[in-house]
């Protein structure tokens, strides 16, 4: 990504400009949306601190250029994606009005991969909510919430896993995703609680699988 024009600090306060560690056009890997060729962007910034985390790179903010919202669109619109995921890091650290407003301008579908742990700003098609026991949620992202997103670690995690359940609305998709590093050991058990709980649905990293982003 190229990012050429005179940045001011006051343009990522106002979400004008963010830090972008990458952006790529792959396959949704996980989730709801699984399967869908989706446009990513990861921007930099986390302070959640999950110890299993497989994108520390992305947890300094500073580390990463500030790239202007009209040119993360431009980059977006030279593919064919009709979806694009804003992750991170934790996205919802940054005012993202403006760059959902100018997404939402393109047509295109737009969806926030977030720990809940800042209020989402911003107008969304699909907010996937995965929460982290390292930092609590703002309260107000269980009314937002289209799914429920949550990394089963040890066994311990699906007692974790139905607190959150019991406060999303009853439309939020629910689903448990095995650690990948943990999986072989949790997804029998995964298995076997999706069968006692149907309720919940199986997501599994499907793009570590086809080996692509
Ligand atoms: Fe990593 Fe996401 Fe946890 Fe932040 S919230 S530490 S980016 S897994």
């Amino acid at each position: 990504m190229t990012h050429s024009s005179v940045i001011h600090s006051s343009d990522v306060e106002q979400g004008l400009a963010l830090p972008v560690m990458e952006s790529f056009y792959t396959i949704q890997g996980e989730g709801h949306h699984t399967g869908r060729a989706a446009y990513f962007v990861r921007l930099g910034g986390c302070d959640v601190g999950c110890h299993w985390c497989d994108v520390k790179e992305s947890w300094d903010a500073m580390a990463h250029p500030i790239v202007p919202i009209k040119t993360i669109v431009d980059e977006i619109n030279v593919s064919k994606t009709r979806f694009v995921v804003i992750t991170g890091g934790e996205p919802a650290m940054y005012n993202l009005e403006p760059l959902t407003k100018a997404l939402q301008q393109q047509g295109v579908e737009i969806a926030i991969e977030t720990s809940g742990a800042y209020p989402v700003t911003g107008d969304w098609h699909w907010i996937c909510y995965s929460p982290k026991k390292f930092k609590a949620p703002n309260p107000a992202i269980y009314q937002m919430a289209n799914e429920l997103k949550v990394v089963v670690y040890n066994k311990h995690d699906f007692e974790w896993a139905e607190t959150h359940a019991n406060n999303v609305r009853s439309d939020c998709k629910l689903y448990l995703q095995p650690e990948w590093s943990k999986a072989d050991t949790m997804n029998p058990q995964i298995v076997a609680y999706v069968k006692e709980n149907p309720q919940w649905n199986i997501s599994l990293q499907t793009h570590k699988y086809l080996n692509i982003p």
